[in-house]
């Protein structure tokens, strides 16, 4: 995907950029983001807490475990949806308050 900076104009390609950092906004909040080749302009990828994290850690240990049996399947499938509904609700908490 390519994204052109609003800073400084530079077109640079998304998925090129293997360096997600990690800024702590607040508490157990965390806002990953990648920088501008060029500026280091930030734009952020997705925010993370404490939370997320646990289910996060849930999900990649159980996507280790393939083959899955039907019942842990449910329940990544669940936890996947869970997650991306908890990244967005933080994600429009987190903007909403600056
Ligand atoms: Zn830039």
């Amino acid at each position: 995907m390519k994204l052109s900076c609003d800073n400084c104009n530079n077109t640079f390609n998304v998925d090129q950029i293997k360096d997600i950092k990690q800024d702590k906004i607040k508490d157990d909040i965390e806002r990953h983001y990648i920088a501008c080749p060029n500026c280091q302009h930030k734009y952020t990828t997705h925010y993370e807490n404490d939370a997320i994290k646990n289910i996060t850690a849930e999900i990649s240990t159980l996507q280790k475990k393939a083959p899955l049996k039907i019942k842990q399947k449910n329940r990544l499938d669940k936890l996947r949806t869970k997650v991306r509904f908890m990244s967005q609700t933080l994600k429009a908490d987190v903007e909403k308050h600056g």
